[in-house]
């Protein structure tokens, strides 16, 4: 049967299903969904088990947009929901997205404008035909995010395109070519950073992350295995991003520029932060004189390709694989990819980054699979005695570190990745001051932090439950403590390096580029400093070089070699990571469900991957490797 067959049958099953006074005028593959088009969509939206019937006999995600004809003009029906909701609301901003056909509020008082049991939203479609979004309105602007609504808005022709081409191809009929299902370690295998894996099945091929080792400096380690035969672009159906962080998305844009016109599969907050990530990785290459893997146009590419999925939602990908993201822990919106390839033929589940326990920001990754016969998991802590304190520990030690280094007049610097961790630690910091714990000293956040935070407090959905009761009360929302400041240009950062105590949470997290480091050189020489260390250092960075205690460094600065001798206080404190520990590893490996029959441990160092590999075959008797780069492994 051809893609096209497929359609029209598709097509009639639906015609015959759906009530004939829905008119019906269009029906398309867009991207994963089924979008049916129509000029009377109060009947389908009225009655919603219609639409859910459907779905099921499809087997496919069905979406009713209605035809842009019988819309009512943007202007009136802006008019028309201030009308409806009234002041009540606080209604902040209303934008559109005519793609999907929805109308999207953003209020201070979202719960006016759902109305007692969705009764408001149902007005808003009977009169305006537009599908409200509602929203309440972020707390902190966020720029990036403002400007990816623009380009969808912008963009939409161009988008219902690429949508189109995408459900051509997941739809199309299948032709198994072997039974075989083989994963290639193409990045991120027996090592930290550049993570990536190649699924091929009979039918498809599929990227699970495509990252940067930032930390590198030898082009050969720094990119994915692009060169190994198994990889063909041309060939690739789907790309799917576990979480934000460059070593984990950092070389998507890179795919676009070499003709891949696919889908990027996400959650919404991955897709903003990486956007914000991958912005910020091009600016920082530029000022750093290094040769760009791609531009900002490949950017643009690969957010107009971006499809977004909550957690448990299943999708299809490709002919034969659906794909259903599960909570990671590890930062907001990430997510283990588990992926079901055929009618039940097999499944895998990628937990790279996983935080097996609660933190301040979010719940413990998810255990839980439908199915499960192969497990990928990370080792980053992989070693025995990687065991972290638990968090009360890390807290009480933060604090007198700060206090020692405050009552000798110094400052404190902690490096951070601007998302994840730099969240974390503001929590942290914004609860010690709260509780009279630490003084109220000011605290000063440098690099993308700022933004990053306005991106996680727009997703409170994808946050722990205390914490996203607090982002919206009054007075409790810690991203917003008059102690936090942002610098925003050289002559702020001149006076906070000169100044005061203080306390400075600057990017990067590795101290490789980035303000941290031109904070570092400007406190490193003073005893009355501290320098904490809160998260992973990558092998070879400068990160790494001072914690395991080197006492200069030599930097050339305008042509001169400089030296810094360093007499600033180095502490370490693990605990805070979104990594699991040792334990947390362990734990996970025993209450996984259903027990999967083989375990690949990836994403750490060599020694580390091995020695936890041989710990899981000793303790469960199932097969576990840790293969490294450039190996394929053959599931089935
Ligand atoms: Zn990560």
């Amino acid at each position: 049967m051809s893609y096209k067959e497929v359609l029209e049958r598709t097509i009639k099953e639906i015609h015959d299903e759906l009530p004939k006074n829905s008119e019906i005028s269009k029906i398309e593959f867009e991207g994963p969904e089924v979008a049916v088009y129509s000029r009377n969509p109060r009947v389908l939206v009225d009655d919603e088990t219609i639409v859910k019937e459907l779905a099921k006999r499809l087997r496919k995600r069905v979406v009713i947009r209605s035809d842009p004809e019988v819309r009512l003009p943007k202007d009136e029906t802006i008019f028309v929901v201030n009308e409806l909701v009234g002041k009540e609301g606080e209604i902040t901003t209303i934008d559109f997205d005519e793609l999907v056909g929805e109308v999207i509020i953003e209020a201070l008082k979202p719960g006016v404008i759902i109305g007692k049991s969705g009764e408001m939203l149902r007005s808003i479609i009977a009169k305006t035909l537009w599908r409200p979004r509602v929203m309440r309105t972020p707390p902190i602007e966020s720029r990036v995010i403002k400007t990816i609504r623009h380009l969808y808005q912008e963009n939409s022709k161009k988008r219902q395109e690429i949508l189109k081409v995408i459900g051509h191809r997941i739809h199309r009929p299948i032709i198994y070519r072997d039974d075989t299902i083989r994963v290639t370690a193409l990045g991120g295998f027996a090592e930290v950073g550049r993570s990536c894996s190649l699924l091929q099945t009979g039918e498809s091929s599929i990227l699970i992350d495509c990252g940067i080792n930032v930390g590198s400096n030898s082009p050969n380690n720094t990119f994915p295995r692009f060169d190994l035969p198994e990889f063909d672009v041309e060939k690739l159906d789907a790309v799917v991003i576990s979480h934000a962080h460059l070593d984990h998305s950092g070389f998507v844009p890179y795919l676009f520029k070499y003709g891949y016109n696919g889908a990027v599969y996400t959650t919404r907050p991955t897709r903003d932060l990486m956007t914000m990530l991958q912005i910020d990785y091009l600016d920082v290459a530029n000022k750093e004189g290094k040769t760009l893997p791609y531009e900002k146009k490949d950017i643009i590419e690969s957010v107009l390709h971006t499809i977004v999925l909550d957690y448990g939602e299943v999708t299809d990908i490709s002919p034969d694989i659906r794909l259903t993201f599960h909570n990671a822990g590890h930062i907001v919106g990430s997510a283990i990819p588990h992926l079901h390839v055929g009618e039940g033929v097999y499944n895998l589940a990628f937990a790279q980054d996983i935080k097996f326990a609660k933190s301040n920001l979010l719940d413990a990754a998810n255990s839980r699979f439908p199915r499960l016969e192969t497990l990928f998991i990370e080792s980053t802590y992989g070693k025995p005695q990687d065991i972290l304190p638990p968090r009360v520990e890390c807290e009480k030690q933060l604090r007198n570190i700060i206090l020692d280094s405050i009552k000798k007049g110094g400052k404190v610097l902690i490096p951070v990745l601007a998302v994840g961790r730099a969240q974390e630690i503001l929590v942290v910091l914004e609860g010690l001051m709260r509780n009279g714990e630490l003084p109220n000293i000011p605290v000063y956040t440098d690099g993308m932090i700022r933004e990053a935070s306005a991106i996680t407090t727009a997703h409170p959905e994808f946050l722990s439950k205390a914490l996203r009761e607090r982002i919206f009360h009054a007075g409790q929302n810690p991203f917003l403590a008059e102690q936090i400041k942002q610098i925003a240009s050289m002559e702020e950062r001149e006076l906070v390096m000169h100044g005061d105590p203080a306390i400075i949470v600057a990017t990067s997290g590795m101290l490789n580029g980035g303000p941290s480091v031109m904070y570092f050189k400007a406190l490193c020489q003073d005893p009355r400093n501290a320098l904490v260390f809160v998260s992973y250092q990558g092998k070879g960075t400068l990160g790494s070089k001072i914690q395991k205690g080197i006492t200069e460094i030599q930097v050339v600065e305008n042509g001169k070699t400089v030296m810094y001798h360093i007499e600033m206080a180095i502490h370490s404190i693990t605990g805070f990571t979104g990594h699991s520990d040792r334990k947390e590893l362990e734990s996970y490996i025993h209450k996984v469900t259903p027990k999967p029959e083989r375990v690949i441990v990836i994403h750490g160092e060599e020694s580390k991957v091995s020695k936890f590999a041989s710990w899981i075959y000793k303790n469960t008797k199932r097969e576990s490797l840790a293969p490294p780069n450039g190996t394929t492994i053959r599931l089935r």
